[in-house]
């Protein structure tokens, strides 16, 4: 005889070994981050289920892997990762260690988002971990420009058609009616920014890139020496020197990372010192791609204002 606990653990254990009967349908999406996650809801509506592992308050380069990520990646469909060797710290043997033969890297369900992207600042010359950067392939903190979340959305928007042909044209409709809505917040945001065109920040982290680029900011420095690299004395006095010298009145922080410097930069400088969202669900208001803008130019606006 089976006690309660057993029947109930066999029901279970049989639960997991079997395909989900009534969502057969849908594509079960698991992404890198919450952005990716944010983004492919947009094109894959009711016919994807969707995941993220990061959480949108976590630091993307160093997540702690957790025995739940294995049980995500098991029954993935599609893995869809932000690349340019962002998640490298902890990813790859997840993906291994999965066993989940449809989303190995080159496999048909392993979509890296960065192919769709414009990359800023890729290194010419040869560039080795040693050196204390976590950006060797350029900067990965791409999906903040609106325009490569409108790149990324298509290509997911492709690759879901791939995966799920019948569906083609319902992925072709979701993306043509992101992009719409898409175009029309950004006239919102550049009209809301342009006043700010050219006004000078310092970042914690190398994340503002695009969104600088996009947006006409200019980023004159960052809190740590070298992306993944924790600020020093010295370079924190280097950078106190160039913030007064041009006139530099705002520091961006993550919202992973100690404000102890930023702080202190901040007192030294008369600058103030504002915690920015570089992710969807950074705080929990923030739930979409749409929502991510919209907080952080209130913010910027605020700050300049
Ligand atoms: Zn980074």
């Amino acid at each position: 005889m089976l006690t309660m606990k057993q029947f109930v653990l066999g029901v279970i254990a049989i639960a997991l070994l079997l395909p989900p009967m009534a969502a057969a349908k849908k594509i079960n999406v698991v992404t890198a981050t919450t952005d990716m996650a944010a983004l492919a809801q947009e094109v894959g509506g009711d016919r994807i289920s969707v995941d993220s592992i990061a959480k949108g308050y976590q630091d993307p380069h160093f997540v702690e892997a957790k025995p739940s990520f294995l049980l995500k990646l098991r029954q993935a469909d599609l893995l869809i990762v932000v690349g340019l060797q962002l998640e490298i710290g902890w990813l790859p043997p997840l993906i291994t260690q999965s066993g989940n033969p449809r989303i190995q890297v080159g496999a048909a369900g392993y979509l890296d988002a960065s192919q769709f992207a414009e990359i800023l600042e890729i290194p010419q010359g040869v560039v080795t971990r040693a050196m204390g950067d976590v950006h060797p392939l350029g900067n990965p903190h791409y999906w903040l420009d609106p325009d490569n979340g409108r790149r990324v959305a298509k290509g997911i928007a492709g690759k879901l058609a791939e995966l799920d042909p019948p569906d083609a044209s319902y992925f072709q409709e979701r993306f043509q009616d992101f992009d719409k809505r898409l175009t029309a917040a950004e006239q919102k945001w550049d009209g809301e920014m342009a006043p700010y065109h050219g006004s000078k920040v310092v970042t914690y982290h190398n994340s503002f890139t695009n969104f600088a680029k996009h947006f006409q900011l200019d980023v004159i420095g960052y809190v740590e020496p070298r992306p993944g690299i924790p600020p020093t004395p010295s370079h924190t006095l280097d950078l106190i020197g160039l913030m007064k010298r041009e006139n530099c009145k705002l520091v961006l922080v993550e919202p992973y990372f100690d404000l102890k410097t930023p702080n202190s930069i901040g007192s030294a400088t008369g600058a103030k010192v504002l915690v920015y969202l570089p992710s969807v669900g950074g705080e929990k208001q923030v739930t979409n791609y749409f929502e991510l803008f919209d907080y952080d130019i209130d913010l910027l606006k605020k700050a300049f204002q």
